[in-house]
């Protein structure tokens, strides 16, 4: 369950369709009294939550949440909001602007949500490789593979939509989202260098799939 924490009713309007649609269970809060009560009454998996809410802040309630299991999402709107929620460590496990697609914001959720909030073991078998998100770690047998950030970054989008198709457009926007970059071959190399790291034979790749046209696919 999904609590949308949202003053502004297009955007409560399009989440809870949108979100439903994707399979997740949606409850709206307007207000911030309206979030404590809801969560008094259930708990629920993720927080999107608004900067700007009519009865005081967002990032307060963050902090608040903090000390939750609860992950949180920011939702800002594009301003002088996003610097603050970017200055502060408030504990949000990540942030989205307003616009977005929600394409973009469904990818960070499936990220958010893979990430267990106490740490528990929530490791993704790749072939012979362990993919462990919630420490960011990757072993081969006992071997530890090092990875970049980014490279773990889009490792971790794949192992979230395991199976299944992340497109380009996801990819480029869940890692260099609000970066100006001049092609989107940055991407392939990242993936190239993934192959690398995780095909026995990177020229043959079997686990880390390019499905053509659209995007790449993760097969266990
Ligand atoms: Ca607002």
């Amino acid at each position: 369950m999904v609590l949308v924490v949202e003053d502004e009713a297009s955007y409560v309007d399009a989440l809870e369709v949108g979100l439903t649609g994707e399979g997740f269970t949606v409850v709206a809060a307007r207000t911030l009294r309206a979030a404590r009560e809801q969560l008094a009454r259930s708990p629920v998996d993720l927080v999107l939550l608004d900067v700007m809410l009519p009865d005081g802040s967002g990032i307060d309630y963050c902090r608040e949440l903090a000390a939750s299991p609860t992950p949180v999402i920011m939702v800002s709107a594009r301003s002088a909001e996003l610097d603050i929620v970017l200055g502060l460590e408030i504990g949000a496990a990540d942030y989205v602007t307003k616009p977005f697609r929600l394409r973009e914001l469904v990818a960070r959720m499936r990220v958010v949500l893979r990430r267990p909030p106490t740490g528990a073991e929530d490791a993704v078998r790749v072939g012979d490789v362990v993919v462990d998100v919630a420490r960011r770690t990757v072993h081969r047998a006992t071997q530890a593979v090092e990875l970049s950030r980014k490279e773990f970054d889009l490792l971790a989008l794949l192992c979230a939509n395991l199976g299944q198709v992340v497109t380009r457009e996801v990819a480029l926007d869940t890692l260099w989202w609000g970066v100006d970059l001049t092609d989107d071959r940055t991407l392939d190399t990242h993936v190239k260098r993934l192959r690398q790291k995780l095909e026995r034979d990177p020229a043959v790749p079997r686990h880390l799939v390019t499905v053509r046209g659209v995007g790449f696919r993760l097969d266990p």
